[in-house]
């Protein structure tokens, strides 16, 4: 009996121990447990040799020789999980990227926040709306949106619907990047539905003209690369729910590592970054890239902690920083970080996510954020590394490929009265296709500026 006793507490994870923060409370254990089990049979949804491949590219990132695009949803939602919306979210991020690579003339890594980013840690656990006050919404992976108190209970099952909305999105995602849609002979064909409505638009329009001309340059002197008809593209997510992470998480067959098998690269949030958490445990256990989010308290000292921690071998591609202090902050806070880890050999990826600490409530009660704080967010991200000789890595940004009206400003400007026309996000504001496309052009030129 004792070895029964010994062999299961083997089995615990290092992590399970510790504090966890965020987590649901779920009414009814018995039920998370059958679904946990059931989780635990289902199939990989990502390969360990991806995950070692995108690591590798975020080496070169990490190194300067590359950079990483990553974006989408704050929170993707069940209902989201249709063709339209995710090719339309492919769409932006491979125009985008072209936008990058062409005018920065630099390999950009393209990285979405999709196919598991169902999970929301939020700053208050309740939501009060006429005086009546409910368990606040967690994300579709745990409860539900509408504001009924039925709805927010949390619902293991929600489980394994985050799974297969998960399996479907990457299925679609793969076949959209890898089945010809991604063929750089389809610059144009990306942006049929838009470009007569929008500057960003055209000015794309008159850049893919450009690329074309290239490839017919090249195609001329006999070169027609792979390269051009598929794209890389990885998933990401918040690793936040950790019953979801470690059902998913197995030991790799050939390294014998564990990898999270949810996505390519998972990261640890603003809100569940503790030192002696769960969520840090348990990413310092498993092989996959792994992203930090680092908000403007952030201490060097601290910084230097999870380096030790997170990426103890200090191999480039391994941790990425994914700094997020908001524009009246961060050139003042950013500069003693990256100054202080660079003088310990370490070289993180460094990304600047200009979303989450520009984000104000305008009068109309919408959650919104303006499209010039994150443009000067990313500035001051460039300014930083510029004067220190380090390597600006790459953007994080909450995007969607539809026209919504979430964020004020951009090129194709939109008011705070604008805000309720379509305001569509389960959560944080997003920038819409066009704000989106306006963010590209301005960073490849502060990138070669
Ligand atoms: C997010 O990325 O949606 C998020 C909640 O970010 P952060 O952890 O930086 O607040
Ligand atoms: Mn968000």
């Amino acid at each position: 009996m004792t070895s029964t006793v010994e062999n299961s507490a083997a089995r615990v994870p290092s992590w399970r121990t510790l504090p966890a923060a965020q987590q649901p409370e779920y009414p009814d254990q018995e039920a998370l447990a059958r679904v946990v089990t059931e989780l635990e049979s289902f199939p990989p949804l990502v390969f360990a040799g991806e995950c070692d491949q995108l690591r590798a590219r975020l080496g070169a990132v990490a190194r300067g020789e590359a950079f990483l695009l990553q974006g989408g949803d704050c929170a993707e939602s069940f209902d989201g999980v249709g063709a339209d919306d995710i090719r339309a979210k492919v769409k932006t991020l491979l125009q985008m990227g072209a936008v990058l690579t062409y005018a920065a003339s630099v390999p950009v890594v393209k990285v979405g926040r999709i196919a598991g980013q169902y999970s929301k840690p939020r700053s208050k656990p309740t939501e009060t709306r006429d005086g009546v006050t409910l368990p606040t919404y967690r994300g579709d992976s745990v409860n539900g949106f509408d504001f009924t108190e039925e709805a927010r209970v949390p619902d293991p099952e929600r489980l394994k619907r985050m799974y297969h909305a998960s399996a479907s999105t990457l299925n679609l995602v793969r076949a959209f990047t890898t089945g010809g849609y991604a063929d750089l002979r389809q610059v144009h064909a990306w942006n049929q539905d838009f470009v007569k409505s929008s500057p960003s638009g055209q000015r794309y329009e008159k850049l893919a003209r450009e690329i074309d001309n290239a490839m017919s340059f090249m195609r001329a002197c006999g070169a027609d690369p792979e390269e051009f008809r598929t794209v890389e593209f990885y998933a990401s997510h918040e690793a936040l729910l950790l019953d979801y992470e470690t059902a998913l998480t197995r030991t790799d067959s050939r390294t014998g590592h564990l990898y999270d098998v949810s996505g390519h690269m998972v990261w640890i949030g603003e809100r569940t970054r503790q030192m002696d958490g769960a969520h840090i445990e348990f990413a310092s256990k498993v092989r996959n890239p792994i992203g930090i989010k680092l908000g403007p308290t952030t201490t060097p000292e601290e910084a230097l902690e999870y380096i030790e921690r997170l990426d103890p071998e200090r191999e480039p591609g391994r941790l990425t920083f994914i700094v997020r202090m908001g524009a009246d902050k961060i050139r003042d806070r950013l500069p003693t970080l990256v100054e202080k880890v660079t003088a310990s050999g370490a070289r993180p990826v460094w990304v600047t996510d200009p979303m989450h600490g520009n984000t104000f409530e305008a009068a109309s009660g919408h959650k919104t954020r303006r499209f010039d704080d994150v443009l000067d967010e990313v500035k001051g991200f460039f300014e930083v590394h510029k004067e220190l000789g380090t390597h600006p890595g790459g953007i994080h940004v909450e995007l969607t490929g539809d026209d919504v009206t979430e964020c004020v400003g951009g090129g194709d400007e939109i008011f705070v009265d604008d805000l309720h026309q379509r305001y569509e996000t389960a959560c944080d504001p997003r920038l819409n296709r066009s704000q989106s496309l306006d963010l590209a052009f301005l960073v490849a030129e502060m990138y070669r500026g």
